[in-house]
């Protein structure tokens, strides 16, 4: 069994509840977390600020050479933490799923120890020098979501290390077991207080809420839905928090007359697919000209019928459940809706426990729920236009911003119709494809910050100028 303690102040501390961990592939218990408390929060919240000093006045080399063993664990444990992925978040072991997160995570953690805030000289000259420092926050609460566990996890924390923060980690109910092995790995490297993580099943304790109230915690970084966002901002805005919150998308992909449909439809399948859509950026709309819609629609149709679904454990499986039961009844809810509005071209019955194959769903249009909702989850709705007008307007008629494509065999076109949508990235016949050297974040509802790069980095600090 996988029973995890928290670790706070370098230390394991053992709570006195505990709640249990489920695969969702069979619904076997397969491990369990701490139910941790207020109390344990404040622990956690001390040993933080008590490691802030001495972790924040290390050099610049020391910092990057901490992060860089950081990764190297991260690395050499890759294997170890992509099973436990698989058992508690479903996602296979193979294809785009768990060895592919790991494989991300150490991608991330390496090229975050390489970036670097160094001071920066705004002038120098007669009328005196001036000098722009970037200074570490303090302790940052990291709060993270179900769908990519570890890697998420990652994001948030190595940058607020690499920046001299302490840091307070708190994983998803729904997958803390990864994210527990992670810190443990991690504290054998960092003086103890560096990283704590606290984990409850958001009972009548949220400790999210918690963190986001907490006076001893200087930033929040959050990956998760607007709803909860939302929340953050409001219960964080009397302690003036700083906050990165990277919450939903529902990403439109316009697909012009001008494609070979048999060439885009493992590429649309994936950007749409991708940990069966439960990916903030993935395709979540798909547009498609009427010329080439029943060629699009019969392609895609194919390549998803080919595709394995099940148990990630299994080597061969490439999908697997949908994570939890309140995921899999919203994407249930959105699709026997969309079958009395469109037709279904695959898919669209749920099979065993959480599994629901892969679903297309076309002659929907906006309006619908299964357009206008994000479902985060396995089924895709097809809408045709006829004018590239329409479908951009249609596309940017969303509060989300994080991501959409455009697909085309002229690039020049493409990048034309994407400067004209309205989202954070925007991909040429691919979706979803971020990258460490890129930042990421969305327009309107779905982002407030960014992510990765030096612009991501910079989030973790606050600015100091000395005159003189
Ligand atoms: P969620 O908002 O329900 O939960 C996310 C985290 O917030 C969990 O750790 C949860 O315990 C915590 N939380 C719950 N209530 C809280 C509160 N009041 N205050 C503070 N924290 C609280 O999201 P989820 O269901 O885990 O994830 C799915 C959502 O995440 C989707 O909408 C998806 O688009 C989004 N997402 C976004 C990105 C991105 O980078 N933009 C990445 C992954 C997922």
């Amino acid at each position: 069994m996988n029973d995890f303690d928290l670790i706070i102040g370098g230390e394991r501390h053992s709570a006195s509840r505990r709640f249990p961990i489920a695969n969702p592939a069979t619904g076997d218990v397969i491990g369990s977390a701490p139910d941790a408390t207020l109390a344990d929060l404040d622990r956690a919240v001390d040993a933080a600020r008590r490691a802030f000093p001495a972790w924040s006045s290390r050099s610049d080399e020391d910092l990057a050479a901490m992060t860089q063993a950081v990764a190297d664990a991260i690395g050499s444990h890759g294997e170890e933490l992509a099973r436990l992925l698989t058992l508690e978040q479903g996602k296979p072991l193979n294809g785009l799923g768990s060895r592919w997160e790991m494989g991300g995570a150490k991608a991330w953690a390496d090229y975050t120890a390489t970036l670097s805030l160094p001071p920066k000289v705004l002038q120098d000259g007669e009328a005196g020098r001036v000098v722009m420092h970037r200074r570490p926050l303090g302790v940052v609460g990291s709060i993270t979501p179900w769908n990519f566990p570890v890697m998420i996890a990652v994001w948030h924390v190595l940058p607020a290390l690499r920046t001299g923060n302490t840091v307070v980690l708190k994983p998803s109910p729904f997958t803390p077991l990864a994210t527990l092995r992670l810190v443990e790995i991690v504290n054998e490297i960092l003086p103890p207080g560096v990283l704590n993580i606290v984990t409850s099943r958001d009972g009548e304790t949220n400790l999210g809420a918690a963190m986001a109230a907490h006076p001893g915690i200087r930033k929040i970084v959050f990956t998760g839905s607007c709803a909860t966002g939302q929340r953050i901002m409001q219960t964080a805005a009397p302690t003036m928090k700083r906050l990165t919150l990277e919450m939903g998308g529902n990403d439109a992909g316009i697909v012009l007359p001008d494609v070979d449909a048999k060439a885009i439809a493992e590429g649309l399948f994936w950007g749409a697919f991708l940990n069966n859509g439960q990916t903030c950026a993935a395709m979540k709309r798909l547009y498609v000209h009427v010329s080439v819609h029943d060629d699009v629609c019969a392609a895609l149709a194919a390549y998803a019928e080919a595709v394995p679904v099940g148990d990630g454990l299994v080597e061969t499986n490439v999908l697997g459940p949908v994570q939890n039961r309140m995921q899999f009844d919203k994407v249930k809810r959105l699709v026997d809706d969309a079958k009395t509005r469109g037709t279904v071209l695959t898919g669209g019955e749920p099979s065993d426990g959480l599994f629901f194959r892969p679903t297309l769903v076309a002659g929907l249009r906006n309006g619908d729920p299964l357009v206008d909702e994000e479902q985060f989850g396995p089924a895709l709705p097809v809408i045709v236009y006829s004018d590239v007008e329409d479908a951009i307007r249609a596309a940017n008629d969303s509060e989300n911003g994080l991501g959409g494509s455009v697909w085309s065999s002229d690039t020049e076109r493409a990048q034309h119709v994407a400067r004209r949508m309205e989202c954070g990235s925007v991909w040429i016949n691919k979706h979803g494809a971020i990258q460490p050297n890129a930042p990421f974040g969305g327009v309107k509802a779905s982002s407030f910050g960014v992510e990765f790069t030096e612009e991501g980095l910079a989030e973790y600090t606050d600015i100091q100028v000395v005159f003189g």
